[in-house]
């Protein structure tokens, strides 16, 4: 059954993003470090690819999800894309919220 393999690429892939994740929050400043600069490259080449295919066109539409069965509605960068913007640019001071080295830097 061919789910087989895709559940199987999608749980590899949330396991390692969650193994990030807790390295990130758990590791010693050494392991941060490293990590940072071995695994964050990957991780943005990664978010690149994604926004390169869901980036909107002058209409604000999708050029991935406009062919789909929603491309009637009103224009708007689709769901993909506002997603990952806000994931990656709302600064949240939640409990593992850092963020003061990214407000400096901008
Ligand atoms: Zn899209």
């Amino acid at each position: 059954m061919s789910g087989t393999v895709f559940s199987h690429l999608d749980k590899c892939l949330r396991e390692h993003l969650a193994t990030l994740v807790h390295l990130a929050s758990t590791g010693d400043d050494e392991t941060a470090a490293d990590l940072a600069r071995s695994e964050l490259p990957r991780v943005v080449a990664a978010v690149k690819a994604l926004l390169d295919e869901h980036t909107p066109d002058d209409h604000g539409r999708c050029p991935t999800c406009r062919t789909r069965w929603w491309r009637r509605r009103l224009p708007s960068p689709c769901r993909a894309y506002l997603t990952t913007q806000l994931c990656l640019t709302v600064f949240d001071d939640g409990p593992s919220g850092n963020r003061e080295h990214l407000r400096r830097a901008s």
